[in-house]
């Protein structure tokens, strides 16, 4: 018997970034146990976590207002050995998991996770898109990363979100 099959070899190990949301029920909770999840998926392990932050929601209708409550978000470099649409498989069963129920593109959400790089990964299919086609327009997104990984976010990039109100919220832990 050979020890050295080949067959069912793990995949690369890749560093991804996952962006964390919730605006509904207990949000900030919702984000500290999708964390935990996330650590706990196959093949993988929350190498580190943003701090959680505030945001308003963004305005979507023709006068500018945002529904729902404001957001709870984070962002965690997940070490992986998933494939790109394996990971994002698991993150919309945790998404479900969370009681996600959406009545429209842009309504408030329990819980949503987004790939926002998958290792140096470029990726356009129909259910996948990285790098993250509107990560460099948010500052929930471009903030939380450049806490956890400065060289991803730079300071023209994080300029050019600037106006976008974040509020890095007290760990408490
Ligand atoms: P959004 O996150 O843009 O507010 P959704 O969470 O409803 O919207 O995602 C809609 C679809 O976006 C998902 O069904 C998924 O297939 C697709 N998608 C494309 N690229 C990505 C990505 N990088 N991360 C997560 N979902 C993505
Ligand atoms: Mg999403």
């Amino acid at each position: 018997m050979s020890a050295g099959s080949s067959a069912n070899e793990p995949a690369p190990l890749v560093t991804a970034y996952v962006a964390l949301g919730a605006n509904l029920g207990d949000a900030q909770a919702t984000v500290r146990q999708a964390m935990d999840a996330l650590d706990r998926l196959p093949l993988s392990r929350v190498a580190r976590r943003s701090s959680l932050y505030r945001s308003a929601p963004i305005a979507r209708d023709s006068a500018g207002r945002a529904d729902g409550p404001d957001y709870i978000n984070a962002v965690v470099a997940l070490d992986t050995r998933l494939p790109a649409l394996d990971l994002l498989d698991q993150l919309q069963a945790l998404e479900r998991a969370a009681g996600r129920e959406r009545s429209s593109p842009d309504a408030p959400r329990t819980l949503d996770l987004d790939i926002l790089l998958y290792g140096d990964a470029h990726i356009n299919s129909p259910r996948l898109s990285v790098p993250h086609p509107r990560m460099a327009q948010r500052a929930f997104v471009l903030v939380p990363l450049a806490e956890i990984a400065p060289e991803l976010a730079s300071a023209a990039q994080l300029a050019v979100v600037a106006d976008q109100a974040i509020q890095r919220l007290q760990t408490g832990v």
